[in-house]
């Protein structure tokens, strides 16, 4: 975007080594085209600005001099659906019912994609099935036990095309976005060794709120008892992931916000991310997990704080 701003016409990328051991996967990922919310905000698609990405030995030809490249390029553009699925349960004190905790999880995988082992359904069991069903057992529970705060669950739409959909809830909410106290977000809660999790957003520079910080390490010691790993949250982490789920269109307008995750694995975006796959009493104890906290969170006399120094590195 700082070269467009500048006035770029056209961007060429030449990989390095490491995005040449990636062109395959984005290759895949790019040929499907880029998604964005049509007139809609925070938009990050500029199509009058071509972006070509050429081979490594590219760089031979640009450093020899003067280059002219002929390009044709067609710009195809269309409407693409995608929806939010958003459910409600409300709170049982006059006052505090009109204040929500929100969970939040996606509901769309990669579809049909390049078969591996001639599999080429990318089911998107734990990413985000997992979280689905979690949501689903918490909101179950809350009916059954519902809390003094009202509770929504807003399962999303197109995150894996970009948050697209948390992006379009934060920009179109449907309760008064200062209404909103909490966002409990899961991607991914299924996998990997029974004993440990993952949480985003409980430590400096990506905890926003101190109060919600608390409740979901409470939660853990009085349930799960994970071992955490809380590294993610490190500006220095490769994975950038807290810039990658939902929680984030939320935290960037300073709702106490957090994700839960079991990790990655090498199943991950293959058609081997499966039901057979799933670790269900790994799924079952995060779903606690995520409940623990939203009780808390629902229940308490005050609302989780937003931290007042709360900054994103981007
Ligand atoms: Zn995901």
């Amino acid at each position: 975007m700082p070269l467009i701003k500048r006035g770029a016409i056209a961007i060429i990328i030449v990989a390095d080594d490491i995005a040449e051991q990636a062109w395959d996967d984005a290759n895949e990922n790019f040929k499907r085209g880029t998604f964005d919310i049509e007139g809609g905000p925070n938009s990050t698609v500029n199509t009058k600005v071509p972006v070509l990405w050429l081979h490594k030995n590219a760089k031979n030809v640009f450093t020899n001099g003067s280059v002219n490249i002929e390009a044709n390029l067609i710009v195809e553009k269309y409407p693409y659906p995608s929806v939010n699925i958003i459910g409600k349960i409300a709170g049982t004190d006059p006052t505090l019912k009109s204040e929500y905790l929100l969970y939040s999880g996606h509901q769309d995988a990669h579809g049909i994609r390049n078969a591996i082992n001639n599999d080429s359904t990318y089911y998107g069991a734990d990413d985000n099935g997992s979280v689905d069903v979690a949501m689903l057992a918490n909101a179950r529970a809350f009916v059954k036990y519902p809390a003094k705060r009202s509770v929504l669950f807003v399962i999303q739409g197109a995150e894996e095309r970009g948050l697209l959909g948390s992006r379009y809830f934060t920009s179109h909410p449907t309760v008064p976005i200062t209404s909103i106290v909490a966002v409990l977000n899961g991607d991914m809660i299924g996998r990997n060794h029974i004993d440990s999790a993952a949480v985003l957003g409980t430590q400096i520079p990506h905890r926003n709120s101190d109060d919600l910080a608390k409740m979901v390490n409470d939660a853990n010691n009085e349930g799960p008892k994970f071992k955490l790993d809380t590294t993610y949250d490190k500006v220095t982490h490769l994975e950038g992931w807290y810039f990658r789920s939902d929680h984030l269109p939320y935290a960037r307008l300073g709702i106490p916000a957090i994700m839960y995750t079991s990790l990655l694995h090498d199943d991950y975006h293959t058609p081997l991310d499966n039901a057979e796959n799933i670790n269900y009493p790994k799924l079952k104890k995060m779903a606690d997990w995520m409940y623990r906290t939203g009780y808390k969170v629902a229940n308490a006399a005050k609302r989780p704080n937003a931290n007042k120094n709360f900054k994103l590195e981007r």
